[in-house]
């Protein structure tokens, strides 16, 4: 959490649901300290000292691609300066602690665990993942279903963001567990995630699935379909013969073209498992 008694940008962006994860990750690249989803509208703050022009620029040039393809609803965008209180408090009441599958439970620094599930403790920061999203969520329902299948020595995880996976993964007993993103605010987030969870024995790197070398046991990839049709290969010659990866961020639609892929690259999906508009698959070989 950033403690600054300093004011805060607060921009509010109302738009078409099939655009808002896009919205959500362009929003961290210009530097957002955090966002509140909400429906169809997105609050996004910025610090003080943000670049606004070159912000809201690029915001417009979102609205303008949006608009022109005329969707149901029309990109709207509103602007405020808030005091430091505002910001700390709307921010903190849009990320609740929220149970997972049937052993974790994932809450913002500020709160108490309690009860007896694992806590997963996420400062989001500037990465994806607070356990809000259905995609994370299946991920950690299908790792919790599939750990026992497999040995839990290596854990890969692509695109790893907040960490919130790699970090479970050492709560379900993985011994060695690698988090990559392409993304160095990732990285960040991550490594002060660890640090929350005691759980800095997590191998960070930041890049692709270039920089991971050896054979995995779980491989989680919560990326976009087209990003997983492009890496199915690379990730199936990483997987050892008993492993099983869990590929998500898979629009409803999408699924085939990912299963096809993951099938030409010798991969069988076991498992589909769909969560509002979203699939994420478990496969082996
Ligand atoms: N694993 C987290 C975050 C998923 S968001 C969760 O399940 O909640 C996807 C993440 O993948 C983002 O942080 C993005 O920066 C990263 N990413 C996107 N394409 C990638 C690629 N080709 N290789 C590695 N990371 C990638």
């Amino acid at each position: 959490m950033v403690k600054a008694a300093m004011p805060y940008h607060q921009i509010t962006i109302t738009i078409p649901e099939q655009f808002k994860d896009p919205l959500l990750r362009k929003l961290a690249e210009l530097g957002s300290l955090g966002s509140l989803d909400q429906g169809h509208t997105i609050t996004a703050y910025f610090p003080a000292t943000a670049p606004l022009s070159t912000i809201v620029g690029e915001l417009q040039v979102i609205s303008l691609l949006v608009n022109a393809a005329e969707h149901d609803i029309p990109v709207r965008m509103e602007h405020s300066l808030l005091p430091d209180a505002d910001w700390n408090e709307s921010w903190k009441k849009g990320f609740t602690p929220i149970d997972v599958g049937e052993r974790f439970t994932i809450l913002p620094p500020w709160e108490q665990p309690s009860g007896s599930r694992i806590p997963l403790i996420i400062d989001p920061g500037m990465a994806f993942g607070t356990g809000h999203h259905e995609t994370t969520r299946s991920c950690l329902v299908l790792m919790e279903r599939y750990a026992g299948t497999v040995k839990k020595e290596r854990f890969l995880d692509l695109g790893t963001g907040t960490g919130l996976l790699a970090m479970a993964a050492i709560a379900l007993g993985f011994q060695t567990v690698v988090g990559v993103d392409t993304d160095p605010l990732a990285i960040e987030a991550s490594r002060r995630n660890m640090a929350l969870n005691k759980a800095e024995r997590i191998e960070l790197i930041e890049g692709g699935i270039e920089k991971c070398e050896g054979g995995f046991d779980m491989i989680t990839a919560n990326l976009i379909s087209g990003t997983l049709v492009q890496l199915a290969g690379e990730i199936a010659s990483r997987l050892v013969p008993s492993g099983i990866v869990i590929m998500s961020g898979i629009l409803k639609g999408q699924d085939d073209e990912v299963v096809e892929a993951a099938k030409n690259s010798g991969l069988a999906c076991i498992e589909r498992l769909v969560d509002g508009k979203w699939v994420s698959l478990a496969c082996r070989r």
